[in-house]
């Protein structure tokens, strides 16, 4: 079975396959797509970052008072990586 998430940003829920893992690390939202990293995690579809980030879902949703950073993410976004290595397919776009 395949767990349900909500994405943080336009909170649809989906299955987490769908879904990018994240984890705020010192101020950095970080991209976690091997889901390995501890840490307070939220979920996003990549399709979802510029409403994330015109909302604020990422400060929110990792209950942080400052600012994040989403340098890490935009970059990995950006590299057209797969979001969920452990269901690699050559399906990918
Ligand atoms: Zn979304």
């Amino acid at each position: 079975m395949v767990p349900m998430r909500s994405c943080i940003a336009c909170r649809s829920r989906e299955s987490s396959e769908g879904l990018l893992h994240l984890v705020a690390i010192e101020g950095q939202v970080t991209p976690d797509p091997k889901r390995e990293l501890h840490g307070r995690g939220a979920w996003l579809h990549p399709r979802c970052f510029e409403l994330a980030a015109q909302r604020r879902s990422f400060s929110r949703a990792f209950k942080s008072k400052e600012e994040l950073s989403t340098a890490d993410l935009e970059e990995f976004l950006k590299s057209g990586q797969t979001i969920n290595s452990s269901t690699y397919t050559k399906e990918q776009k």
